[in-house]
């Protein structure tokens, strides 16, 4: 079976477990989980903090306003959503869009190590500081503030295999203080560079 077609299947399989998932409360008062989408076979996967309202209502990952921010560094980047795989660390929508908490953390992420092992991308993007202090806290870094490290590349085996690891500010950090918004564009315009030296 080739290896997209393989991923596919994992992928579906997860997303499924992921709708049934109740073992932290959130999914009592969210409308849709959302476990993430994209290409099976990414070589590059975003991982974000957890659904907002939009994505909530639409059970789909940065479909909101922070996702037209995310859409357009993609642009600026030469690459489309069609071509990386856009997730959460979280997957059902903490209410009001509250901080996660530690135990949700905990709970959630077995199924987004699932899912980086099904897709097993070289490189991983996490969107803001509580996607970026999980996957570096499994490499044993960690930082005080995501401005610190924003654009920083690691390189290590946070889920068991080599990856580079490349944490930049959440897109949505843009509607509040649009200064961030220059940082990411060039944050997004290395990791485009970055992908294309990297071959097929
Ligand atoms: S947020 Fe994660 S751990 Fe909690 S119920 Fe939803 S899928 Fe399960």
């Amino acid at each position: 079976m080739a290896r997209e077609e393989q991923s596919h299947m994992v992928l579906d399989q997860i997303a499924r477990q992921i709708m049934e998932c109740h073992r932290c409360p959130l999914y009592k008062e969210a409308t849709h989980a959302v476990p993430g989408e994209g290409s099976m076979v990414a070589r590059v996967m975003f991982i974000g903090e957890a659904p907002g309202e939009q994505e909530d209502t639409l059970g789909r990952p940065f479909v909101g306003r922070a996702g037209k921010v995310l859409d357009s560094l993609l642009t600026g980047s030469g690459l489309g959503r069609n071509d990386v795989f856009i997730g959460n660390i979280i997957k059902h929508r903490p209410p009001g869009n509250r901080d996660p908490k530690p135990d949700e953390i905990i709970a959630c992420t077995p199924w987004l190590e699932q899912q980086v092992n099904a897709i097993r991308p070289p490189l991983l993007v996490p969107l803001g500081r509580h996607a970026a202090r999980y996957v570096l806290g499994r490499m044993g870094v960690e930082f005080l503030k995501i401005t610190d490290i924003s654009g920083t590349v690691f390189e290590g085996e946070p889920f068991g295999f080599p990856q580079k690891v490349i944490p930049v500010l959440h897109p949505a950090a843009t509607l509040h203080n649009p200064l961030s918004r220059g940082h990411l564009e060039e944050d997004f315009r290395h990791l485009g560079e970055l992908i294309r030296t990297m071959g097929p």
